[in-house]
């Protein structure tokens, strides 16, 4: 990873931040692996302890300019950070949920906002999901129907959201919802607005899907919510203009889910090499067979080659451009 970060980033000043976290990351995990996770699992040990680490190490405010009281860096640094412990087996949707909403409260938020809900994500204090998924939403946001309207002062949300990564345990959501119908066609981008929800505000309800990530702490929910007070300053930007506002969030969320994606691939790659180096069923390791070795270099080649594209990517991302 040293070498890649020095390639892309020789000539940038986040570099030296960079090669930190790396070092951060290396003396975290001599006291979080695998087995604290089989622990967590087990109920002998909290996942939370991992996250809490994290905290005290600065790592959770990476990403967070330094005048907040983050370490700056960029999505890069949160990008990297999860792709580093996607190589232990220890990333998972917790760490990267508050990096990327808080993300578009950083670029769209009021200097308030960032103070009461960005600034306590860097302590572990509090934590975020992301409401955008309908039952007739997923990838095309613009179909959601959930719909916030103003009451007087307030705003009051209905509707229904599900897939929901950890609505049971996060402080705050970051939904997004409809403040105007759809017009359809080229104006359905149109009336779409976010806010931070209160997650133990009246009116919501959850159901638990029954699907399972292999990690008991990343639980997806359905969420309910019948006239829900949002305060008025919960909208995030401006009202009926979210599309941009939504994109800060789910841009960098992609970057996020591919470095915890490549991440763990790169952990079963490195105990797939471990493996055939030493099980030997006809006498010779499995490994010195090139039927196991070409499938196993292809797979080095796309771990590179995607890693590459993710980090020049985020480059881009952090510089302003067209990622
Ligand atoms: C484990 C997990 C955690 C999640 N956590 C969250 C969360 O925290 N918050 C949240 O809001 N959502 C969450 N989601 C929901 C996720 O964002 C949606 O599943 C995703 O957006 C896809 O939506 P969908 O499942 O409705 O698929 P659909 O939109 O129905 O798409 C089905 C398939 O069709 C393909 N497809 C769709 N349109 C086209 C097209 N025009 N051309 C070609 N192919 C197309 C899609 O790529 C997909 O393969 C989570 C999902 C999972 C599985």
């Amino acid at each position: 990873m040293r070498n890649l970060i020095k390639q892309i980033y020789s000539d940038s000043d986040q570099c030296d931040l960079l090669l930190g976290v790396v070092d951060a990351v290396d003396g975290l995990t001599t006291h979080f692996d695998r087995e604290y996770v089989k622990q967590c699992e087990l109920g002998k040990r909290d996942y939370r302890e991992l996250y809490q680490a994290m905290a005290d190490n600065g790592l959770l405010g990476l990403g967070i300019p330094e005048q907040y009281g983050g370490m700056g860096g960029g999505v890069t640094a949160a990008v990297l950070l999860s792709d580093l412990l996607g190589q232990k087996g220890l990333a998972s949707l917790s760490q990267i949920l508050s990096a990327f909403s808080r993300h578009a409260i950083l670029m769209h938020g009021t200097e308030e906002q960032i103070q009461s809900y960005v600034v306590p994500t860097i302590t572990g204090q509090k934590s975020f999901c992301i409401m955008a998924t309908e039952p007739d939403a997923g990838t095309n946001t613009f179909a959601i129907t959930s719909r916030a309207k103003k009451e007087g002062d307030v705003w009051l949300l209905n509707g229904q959201k599900t897939f929901i990564t950890q609505a049971d345990t996060a402080d705050y959501g970051l939904v997004i919802t409809r403040t105007e119908e759809s017009q359809g066609g080229d104006k359905r981008t149109a009336g779409i607005s976010l806010f931070v929800l209160d997650m133990k505000s009246k009116g919501i309800e959850r159901q638990k899907l029954n699907i399972s990530l292999g990690r008991s702490e990343d639980t997806q929910w359905h969420v309910f919510f019948d006239d829900v007070e949002l305060p008025h300053d919960a909208l995030v930007g401006s009202e009926g203009k979210g599309m941009a506002v939504m994109f800060d969030a789910l841009n960098p969320e992609r970057f996020l889910v591919a470095a915890l994606a490549l991440g763990f691939s790169e952990f079963v790659l490195n105990k797939t090499l471990d493996y055939v180096k030493q099980r030997a069923p006809f006498g010779k390791p499995t490994g010195s067979y090139q039927a196991i070795q070409h499938p196993l270099a292809n797979n080095r080649i796309h771990l590179d080659a995607a890693r590459l594209m993710l980090y020049q990517g985020t480059k881009i991302y952090d510089t302003g451009g067209e990622a």
